[in-house]
């Protein structure tokens, strides 16, 4: 049997290929059962402030409970319920769930903390992404400044679905919006004043690069644009000491990383709110 691959390319039957769509199809069916059977799960990652020495914000992760394969993380499964229409429905319960949490730790006096959602692209094609989260908001009577939503640079590049415009107005509403991955795609300076948006998150792979307290050109021009622009910064990735002292001498005060804490169910967030001293390994 030849199967047709690519353009002009033929390549023989390939039983590992058969394997590997029967996966998929299993993967593509637990997946669209997954919501109704509540295997989602979030995962809480604190955004500290060095300064402070204080939880400013939880970025909130995707954990998929899956019944034979166990914990799995997003980058498995995202884009594949992007390709299947069901991250809409996804999203939802991910702002649901942030917002209702984030409502718990208000009544639990921890006031002042962020919560970021990362949205897909597709977050913007057809649904009203902006009253979703408004409406969201007033529901669990969370302050709009609390919430922040991330979005990524290849969002901003193709315009067709009215992006500028959703985050003009999510901003206009008081919500925040963070480029994720800042500097890893075609970040052009246009785009900042295209899309009036909030924070810029460093990306890991030049946090990565960092080996001391030296300069670095990249982390150095990312302040500066944050500066620029009146944008607060915050650096993800964050795993060694040496790394965070580097960030702080180079103008960045608020970091995400395993050095502070991996991202952890609710349960053990609420543990380091109560005890900030958890997520600051002792220098
Ligand atoms: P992201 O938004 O850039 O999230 C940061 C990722 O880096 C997370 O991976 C986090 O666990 C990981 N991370 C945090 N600190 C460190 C560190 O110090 N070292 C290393 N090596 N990694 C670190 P995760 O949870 O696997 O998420 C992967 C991506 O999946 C996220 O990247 C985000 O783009 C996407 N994602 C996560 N949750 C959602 C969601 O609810 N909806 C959508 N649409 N996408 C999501
Ligand atoms: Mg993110
Ligand atoms: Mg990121
Ligand atoms: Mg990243």
């Amino acid at each position: 049997q030849v199967k047709r691959s690519g353009k002009n390319a033929f390549r023989f039957f390939d039983p590992a290929l058969n394997t590997h769509h029967r996966e998929r199809i299993t993967l593509e069916n637990d997946l669209r059962n997954a919501l109704g059977r509540a295997e989602f799960e979030l995962h809480y990652q604190p955004q500290v402030s060095l300064a402070q020495r204080r939880i400013v914000g939880l970025e909130a992760l995707l954990r998929w409970n899956h019944p034979v394969l166990g914990s799995l993380g997003p980058s498995g499964f995202i884009q594949v319920a992007e390709e299947l229409g069901l991250i809409g429905e996804i999203s939802t319960w991910v702002l649901e769930q942030a917002c209702a949490q984030l409502a718990q730790w208000r009544t639990e006096g921890h006031d002042g903390l962020r919560m970021s959602v990362n949205l897909s692209p597709f977050d913007f094609d057809k649904r009203d992404i902006v009253s979703s989260v408004t409406e969201c908001l007033e529901r669990h009577d969370v302050p709009a400044s609390q919430m922040e939503l991330e979005i990524t640079e290849s969002m901003m590049m193709n315009d067709s679905a009215g992006v500028a415009a959703k985050v003009r107005a999510l901003r206009a509403a008081g919500v925040s919006v963070a480029i994720d991955d800042f500097g890893t795609g075609y970040s052009a300076l246009a785009y900042l004043q295209k899309f009036p948006v909030s924070t810029l998150k460093i990306d890991r792979s030049f946090v990565r690069d960092l080996e001391g307290p030296m300069t670095n050109p990249i982390i150095s021009a990312i302040t500066g644009i944050a500066r620029g622009f009146d944008l607060d910064i915050v650096a993800e990735g964050v795993e060694q000491a040496e790394q965070a002292e580097a960030l702080q001498m180079l103008g960045c005060d608020i970091m995400q990383g395993y050095y502070f804490a991996r991202p952890a169910p609710a349960a053990e967030v609420r543990s380091w709110l109560q005890q900030p001293s958890m997520v600051f390994p002792v220098h």
